[in-house]
């Protein structure tokens, strides 16, 4: 395994450091520490499970969450990834669709009761043999034989639920091949020095946290900093003391982190590379985070089905490259862009469905081949179910989701652009569009605007539609317009729009 091979070469290199929630005194390991106790729990877990079972891990970010998943890998066991936030329904539906038979769990999380969670949940779960909390780790170690390489790498890696932006979170399995080498060239892509520190606020259990930042560090053989809460001025004195870091992120964090670093005392640090996915992110904060950080700052677009990266930024793209696009895909992957409707190849420039074909895909929607063959056309084609385009040097933008599309009269309206329109108008802090239904039109564009921090009364309406209309094709122009405070989010931070067309439809925005 990875972690053996990078073990074996710096055995007394630091490996692992785990920021408590206050920026207190790390909790650290070296790469040889951190060997011998994921050797020692993966032999606890096959005292317990076979070769190829489902082992869950309910917790929060602490240090032993990347302990369990490697000691996994080295078990031949499945990991299943679970989101700490996730209420009793939530936890049986996920143990019970991917078969779980043992349970790893924190006990609370900031106030939440989650072992008397487990306890009221295990009763209706009689394939869940084994539940141990964090809490009695000692009992997690064992002596049992580990698997050789061959065997490990014929059972599936992860069982990773996506984040449920579209509706239900579906659970998506993956192989080692995939996590493993999205990781590598990824990092590849960075262009990472050797001992470089990865610092990470993301959710582990969330696929950019248990592939980009778990398993980034192994190919850097440097340091993971594994922050137990996001907490931007946190963050903040992290980065200052760990010099040339990659910071893994999302634009949420990046919006916290700079406000933070404008108004501070010191110097920000210097870091080698920052990343930024899952959503879309404004072209200002990249250059923000640039200037402030003196950093590259790259953008990648990924979902939990290609194991988080499928495309990303280069170095030497501009920030006008890496705002409007999400750079081209990793080596080894394919991407075309097809019309939804015939599935024919789109020429350069226009929108249709992106589609990936490549060794980082799901294996399957756990236990659901239906919805796996709804994914994964006959010709191996993974459909991501998000709209967008390719220019001529293969560098893709995003222009929303298939779902989101506004049909209004017949005529296809992206929300991407318009949103990236609307959020550069006065006053405006981010917008969203999305269709609501007319009965004329079948569809139209309603925008959701909110406000710049300098302007809470938000903006103007009448000056927005005015700069619309120099701007924009008329059918594009938002017939609705919606000022607001917040919006729904799931737990990585993305917008569910499906959520806010309903808030719309029950007159609540
Ligand atoms: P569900 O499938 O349950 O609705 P989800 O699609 O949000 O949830 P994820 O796999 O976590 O689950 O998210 C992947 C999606 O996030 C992508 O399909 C894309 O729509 C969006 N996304 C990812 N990276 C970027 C990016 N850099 N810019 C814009 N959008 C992005």
């Amino acid at each position: 395994s990875l972690l053996r091979e990078v073990a074996a070469g710096r055995p007394d290199a630091p490996a692992l450091e785990s920021v408590p929630d206050d920026g207190g005194a790390p909790r650290r390991w070296t790469y040889a520490e951190l060997l011998a106790e994921a050797e020692s729990v993966a032999g606890g877990l096959r005292e317990r499970v076979a070769l190829g079972a489902r082992v869950a891990l309910w917790a929060p970010n602490v240090p032993e969450w990347p302990i369990v998943a490697y000691a996994a890998a080295l078990a031949g066991v499945t990991l299943v990834t679970l989101n700490p936030a996730l209420r009793a329904g939530e936890l049986t539906h996920a143990l019970r669709t991917s078969e779980a038979e043992m349970l790893i769990h924190a006990d609370a999380v900031r106030g939440y009761d989650m072992a008397g969670t487990v306890r009221a949940v295990t009763p209706d779960l009689p394939g869940l043999r084994h539940v141990v909390p964090l809490a009695a780790w000692e009992s997690l170690r064992g002596a049992a034989p580990l698997p050789s390489q061959e065997e490990i790498a014929a059972v599936p890696a992860q069982i990773q639920f996506t984040s449920g932006t579209t509706g239900d979170p579906k659970a998506v399995l993956l192989s080692h091949r995939s996590v493993v080498n999205v990781a590598r060239l990824t990092f590849e892509g960075l262009g990472v020095h050797e001992g470089a520190t990865v610092v990470s606020p993301l959710p582990m259990f969330h696929t950019a946290g248990c592939v980009i930042s778990c398993l980034g560090p192994l190919w850097s053989g440097g340091v993971f900093t594994l922050l137990e809460r996001f907490d931007p001025k946190v963050l903040f004195e992290v980065l200052r003391r760990s010099p040339d870091a990659v910071l893994t992120s999302v634009p949420t964090v990046l919006t916290a982190l700079n406000d933070v670093a404008r108004s501070a005392d010191g110097a920000p640090a210097r870091l080698s590379s920052v990343l930024t996915g899952a959503a879309p992110v404004r072209p200002q904060l990249i250059t923000e985070t640039e200037e402030l950080f003196s950093t590259t700052v790259f953008n990648l677009y990924g979902q939990t089905e290609l194991a988080s990266v499928v495309t990303l930024t280069r170095p030497d793209d501009t920030a006008e490259d890496k705002t409007s696009t999400v750079g081209r895909p990793l080596p080894h992957v394919a991407c075309k862009i097809v019309d939804p409707d015939t599935g024919r190849v789109q020429p350069l420039g226009v929108p249709g469905e992106i589609c990936a074909r490549g060794y980082q895909q799901l294996l399957a929607y756990y236990g659901d081949a239906e919805a796996t063959a709804r994914k994964v056309d006959a010709d191996g084609w993974l459909h991501t179910g998000d709209l967008g385009s390719m220019d001529a040097t293969g560098a893709v933008r995003i222009e929303g989701r298939l779902s989101d599309l506004i049909i209004r009269g017949g005529e296809n309206i992206a929300p991407g652009p318009v949103e990236s329109f609307l959020s550069t108008l006065p006053g405006v802090r981010d917008a969203l569009v999305v269709g609501v239904p007319d009965d004329r039109w079948g569809e139209i564009v309603a925008a959701v605007l909110l406000p710049a921090a300098d302007r809470p009364e938000g903006p103007d309406v009448d000056e927005c539609v005015a700069r619309c209309r120099e701007q924009l094709s008329p059918h594009k122009i938002p017939a609705r317009w919606y000022l607001a405070d917040g919006l729904p989010l799931t737990a990585s931070g993305k917008i569910q729009k499906f959520r806010v067309r309903e808030l719309i439809a029950e007159g609540a925005l």
